[in-house]
């Protein structure tokens, strides 16, 4: 799943620092738009719009395979699992 198809579904912001991204940036960096697996692939996570979300390169690289519960803080991890539950009912 490519980040241009994620650009719509989530405003063309990270979810996990609300930095806006974009898909072509002269740097590579913050601004840099990417695609997250939200619950990696290496713990059972799909590549499917319902577990793929929009995020920074930054955040993307800092994240790694690592489980959400492990890195994001709780307000975050909500807003970014009832957009996923969000994304979801719309298929
Ligand atoms: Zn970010």
């Amino acid at each position: 799943m490519k980040p241009a198809a994620l650009m719509k579904l989530w405003g063309n912001t990270c979810a996990y620092c609300g930095v806006q991204v974009w898909l072509r940036t002269p740097k590579f960096g913050k601004a840099l738009a990417s695609a997250d697996h939200y619950w990696p692939r290496c713990s059972g996570g799909l590549t499917s719009k319902h577990n793929m979300v929009l995020t920074c390169a930054q955040c993307n690289i800092s994240k790694g395979g690592r489980d959400p519960r492990d890195w994001l803080p709780e307000e975050i991890r909500q807003r970014v699992e009832n957009k996923l539950l969000e994304l979801s009912k719309d298929a």
